[in-house]
């Protein structure tokens, strides 16, 4: 699935339509509260600037549902973006009309325009053909950056490239680059970890790396609608009762696969959902009614340690336990430890299992953060993301 980037084509005095990921969170005063995002799409940015392209910057930023919300426009962005890059981002009151392509056309080589929020208009997210039309008209080329919308199909990320060549940025290609290697051609050993609150999140992940990992390790809530399969005892956990069937067909595929499948053998348990909770463990078999799991124990953490010694390969997704709060953070931290020290290419998925490691300040010792939440899980389900298909082949 190799894409042409942004690295293959002529960009000088090119007019260069990118569409990026800025939705940041802001709080009341409209600050900027983690520009994780921003960061994240500067060295493509700063790549096309230095190679003197006049560049158009576009996004969304929330959910405006169609309508011009003051709240949600990107001005804030334009002003950190700035920041960021040294010199001046400019703003423009629309994505599209007459105004805009004025403001385009008197862009120089080096300079940057930042379009407003795309999901004002209500077209983008139906990938309304006139307005993908309109976008068109503002670049030359167009380059796909927001590897985190890449699963939707709006006019921004996919409308417009029928009407312009259209490259990967280079976070896009280190997106497809790892996620595509753990699909495709891992090294050996490859383990997945994964975990969060639910199976149905996560049930066409697990199908379709079933045929790909040489072992599967299980955490988080989702492992207790596994064990209930099993017919164990779960007391108050989350249990998806709903997804018990689809939960024993996965057990009997992974049975005859063979594949290792580890769900917890312990738990840490509390008598509420709450950090001022009463604290125990349990055993695999049964956690008491009155009693909910709220995290992997100690046992386990030892089992899944050692089935990642050795591996090449180890993709993470979800936490293992309610790391947001402290008595029930102990798995997911133990075992972003044992990834950060290991020799293998490690890649981490989820806004949530992301938060985690960035608070433990591991970030840095990850191969690969992967910056989409539901893009990279339906890329890791093997579905063909929209805005990656429309980018031109190599
Ligand atoms: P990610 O964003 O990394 O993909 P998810 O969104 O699937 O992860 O799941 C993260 C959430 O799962 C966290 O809010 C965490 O508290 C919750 N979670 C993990 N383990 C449990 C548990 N045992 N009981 C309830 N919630 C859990
Ligand atoms: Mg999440």
């Amino acid at each position: 699935m190799k894409k042409k980037t942004i690295r293959d084509i002529e960009l000088r005095g090119e007019r260069v339509l990118m569409r990026v990921d800025f939705n940041v969170p802001l709080d009341k005063n409209l600050n900027i509260t983690d520009d994780t995002r921003i960061r994240a799409s500067l060295p493509t940015i700063n790549y096309a600037l230095e190679k003197g392209a006049k560049l158009i910057l576009m996004s969304h930023l929330g959910r405006p549902k169609g309508k011009v919300i003051q709240s949600m426009s990107l001005g804030p962005v334009a002003k950190r973006l700035s920041q960021l890059l040294g010199i001046e981002a400019k703003m423009a009151d629309d994505c599209i009309g007459q105004k805009v392509k004025r403001q385009v056309d008197t862009l120089k080589e080096g300079e940057v325009l930042l379009l407003e929020n795309l999901r004002f208009h209500p077209e983008e997210e139906k990938s309304d053909e006139k307005f993908a039309q309109a976008l068109a008209n503002l670049g030359e080329i167009y380059v796909n950056d927001a590897f985190g919308t890449a699963h939707r199909a709006h006019a921004s990320t996919e409308g417009v490239a029928n009407f312009l060549p259209s490259v990967a940025g280079l976070l896009m290609e280190k997106e497809i680059e790892y996620l595509g290697k753990v699909l495709e051609n891992p090294a050996r050993p490859f383990v997945a970890i994964l975990g969060g609150a639910k199976v149905s999140d996560k049930i066409g992940v697990i199908e379709n790396l079933l045929d790909k990992v040489d072992s599967l390790l299980i955490g988080g809530a989702m492992a207790y609608t596994f064990l209930r399969a099993k017919g164990k005892e779960m007391g108050d956990s989350l249990v998806e009762e709903d997804k018990m069937d689809m939960a024993k067909d996965l057990l009997e595929r992974v049975e005859e696969k063979g594949v290792p499948f580890l769900l917890p053998v312990d738990h840490v348990i509390a008598n509420e959902f709450s950090e001022e909770a009463q604290v125990k463990t349990a055993d695999e078999d049964v956690i008491p009614s009155g009693w909910r799991g709220m995290d992997v124990g100690e046992e386990t953490i030892v089992q899944f340690s050692q089935a990642l010694q050795g591996a090449k390969t180890v993709l993470w997704n979800g936490p293992l336990g309610v790391f947001e709060m402290a008595p029930f953070s102990n798995g997911t931290e133990k075992i972003a430890k044992v990834l950060a020290e290991l020799k293998a290419i490690t890649i981490v998925g989820g806004g949530d299992s992301v938060a985690a490691i960035s608070r433990l300040g591991l970030s840095g010792q990850f191969t690969h953060i992967s910056t989409g939440g539901g893009a990279s899980l339906e890329f890791l389900e093997g579905k063909v993301l929209p805005g990656i298909a429309v980018l031109a082949d190599v």
